[in-house]
């Protein structure tokens, strides 16, 4: 691809990917931020200081490393449930693949860099805001151990990128920045989905086969070639587990069992995210990932005050499409895209209704998981455990309380002392932090909250009195105390583009490192619910590609 050429951003056919042939200049390309936990997990790197020059030319794009041959993916994708066409890496670009001392391989991906020939009708820059974003959140969810692409670095270009936040029609100027983003893959459903549906049968199969070997070696029993499936390995006769694929063309499979195990990492991962309240924001079928992670962090945002239509995404609205109570939805709607994308690859048969089931089945065993333990308990009991957290987000939707800190004030409730009568006052004490004056004053709203503690702890006291013991535990472990709220990015970005001071975005990467540690010494800043000015319509959302 020659960027000279007219036809450099163009449809691509049949293909995977583009070499780019990188050669950024930048005007003055600075060290941001640097993952330091992200170097020694992923590339066995400790950064000297005297390095932050060289690091700062390298993760943005101006000086190669040896062997690294950049490239960007080709893909398709469904944006907000239409068919969208070639998409592609339009502003990523990826130096190659890094194989750590661990035997891990790591894609690292330079997210800002340039053009390729997949930029469409935009410039292939990111500004500095977005990326400051996507940095903290990537290395957020991972310390909460939520599946997750990660980030090593951020890196200002000295460059201004022009930008309109909200389609206002007054553009703006915005520092350029570059994010070093790094995964074991960055292979999308979407990059199943354009091959499909655009009629590339053997392309289709290459990305699949090339997906088990490297990245689903457990599913390599059965290998595919031309000829019908092959046996290589004994682990072949272990069947789809308990999926109920009709027994059939598809029921041996590996694609089938392929495409079985990305809808139970997809559900596990939406699990996840419902429990800790973060919305990602735009669930297109081209920002998921084949691994199960949690990818292309945009307009994101962690619940504040519980509301299940909440969406961070100014692009998402009025429809809300991807608002936080519709994430579950949307993962499997996603999930059978891909299912279509790769039916070919079995003959033709429809599996969607066993993958619909096994992605429910997951989902619901990993949300009743997070949820016991939140909840404090050793066992999850139906119907009455799912009808508390029901009740609960019910009374946390009516008086707007903060998520995250309802859920760790539960920490404080003390299920002993329900052993006799409590009073109504005693019994909220520990929640009264996260009431709000409205439902403490109002005394129907204290008598619900009240009675829901009660109820709660003699279900916590049914399980005796060992249980007891080990439920701060088990629920500090689940409910983080500290996570990036988008005020909190907010403020760092702030510094950044007023003042050049990066210092509020190290310190975020220092708190985000063990969300949910008390660190008392962060409390006072960073355990509140937003203040009033991050409140307003708009300071805090973002639009999809900014
Ligand atoms: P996103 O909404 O960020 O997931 O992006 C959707 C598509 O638009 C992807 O193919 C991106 O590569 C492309 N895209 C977004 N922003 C830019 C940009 N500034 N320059 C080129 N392509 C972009
Ligand atoms: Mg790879
Ligand atoms: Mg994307």
């Amino acid at each position: 691809a020659d960027p000279e050429r007219k036809n450099f951003v163009r449809a691509v056919s049949n293909a995977a990917f583009t070499h780019i042939p990188l050669q950024a200049a930048w005007p003055a390309p600075e060290l941001i931020a640097w993952s330091h936990d992200c170097a020694v997990d992923c590339f066995d790197l400790r950064l000297s200081s005297e390095e932050r020059a060289l690091a700062a030319r390298v993760f943005s794009g101006m000086e190669l490393l040896p062997g690294s041959v950049p490239y960007a993916q080709r893909y398709g994708g469904h944006q907000f449930g239409t068919w969208a066409g070639q998409l592609g890496d339009g502003r990523a670009i990826s130096l190659g693949e890094y194989v750590n001392r661990n035997g891990q391989r790591w894609e690292p991906q330079l997210k800002g860099a340039g053009q390729t020939p997949y930029s469409r009708f935009a410039d292939g820059r990111a500004v500095l805001r977005s990326s400051v974003r996507e940095f903290l959140v990537s290395e957020a969810l991972h310390h909460l151990g939520i599946p997750t692409t990660r980030a090593l670095s951020l890196v200002g270009t000295g460059e201004s990128v022009v930008r309109d936040m909200f389609y206002s029609g007054d553009p703006r100027e915005e520092p350029g920045a570059i994010v070093c983003r790094v995964a074991p893959s960055w292979i999308r459903f979407g990059t199943f989905e354009l091959p499909a549906l655009q009629g590339e049968p053997d392309l289709l199969q290459q990305l699949a086969d090339y997906c088990i070997r490297y990245h689903f070696p457990e599913l390599r029993g059965v290998e595919a070639t031309k000829e019908g499936e092959r046996v290589i390995t004994a682990a072949a006769s272990a069947g789809n587990g308990a999926a109920d694929i009709p027994d059939g063309a598809s029921s041996s499979s590996p694609y089938v069992r392929l495409l079985l195990e990305v809808a139970r990492r997809t559900a596990r991962l939406v699990a996840q995210w419902q429990s800790v309240g973060f919305v990602h924001g735009v669930l297109n079928t081209d920002n998921m990932s084949i691994l199960g992670l949690t990818m292309d962090y945009g307009p994101f945002g962690f619940l504040d005050a519980y509301a299940p239509d909440y969406t961070p995404n100014t692009t998402d609205l009025p429809g809300r499409r991807y608002c936080f109570a519709m994430q579950p939805t949307v993962g499997a709607w996603n999930v059978l895209r891909l299912a279509e994308a790769l039916q070919p690859l079995w003959g033709g048969e429809s599996v969607a209704d066993a993958v619909a089931a096994e992605y429910l089945r997951h989902f619901q065993a990993e949300m009743h998981e997070r949820l016991r333990r939140k909840l404090g308990f050793g066992s999850w009991r139906e119907p009455e455990d799912p009808q508390l957290v029901h009740d609960l987000y019910e009374m946390m939707a009516e008086d707007r309380c903060d998520f995250t800190r309802t859920w760790r004030a539960l920490l404080r409730v003390q299920p002993e002392r329900y052993r006799e009568e409590v009073s109504n006052e005693e019994a909220l004490a520990p929640l009264a932090p996260v009431l709000g004056d409205a439902a403490i004053q109002n005394p129907e709203r204290q008598q619900r909250w009240a009675q829901w503690i009660r109820r709660y702890c003699q279900r916590a006291l049914s399980e005796g009195a060992d249980a007891l013991t080990v439920r701060g535990s088990r629920m500090r472990a689940v409910s983080p105390k500290y996570i990036l709220r988008n005020y909190m990015a907010q403020q760092a970005i702030d510094r950044a583009e007023q003042h050049r001071d990066y210092s509020e975005i190290d310190r975020l990467l220092q708190l985000l490192r063990r969300p949910y540690d008390e660190q008392p010494e962060w409390e006072r800043e960073y355990d509140k619910p937003p203040p009033a000015w991050a409140q307003r319509l708009g300071v805090c959302m973002n639009s999809c590609s900014s």
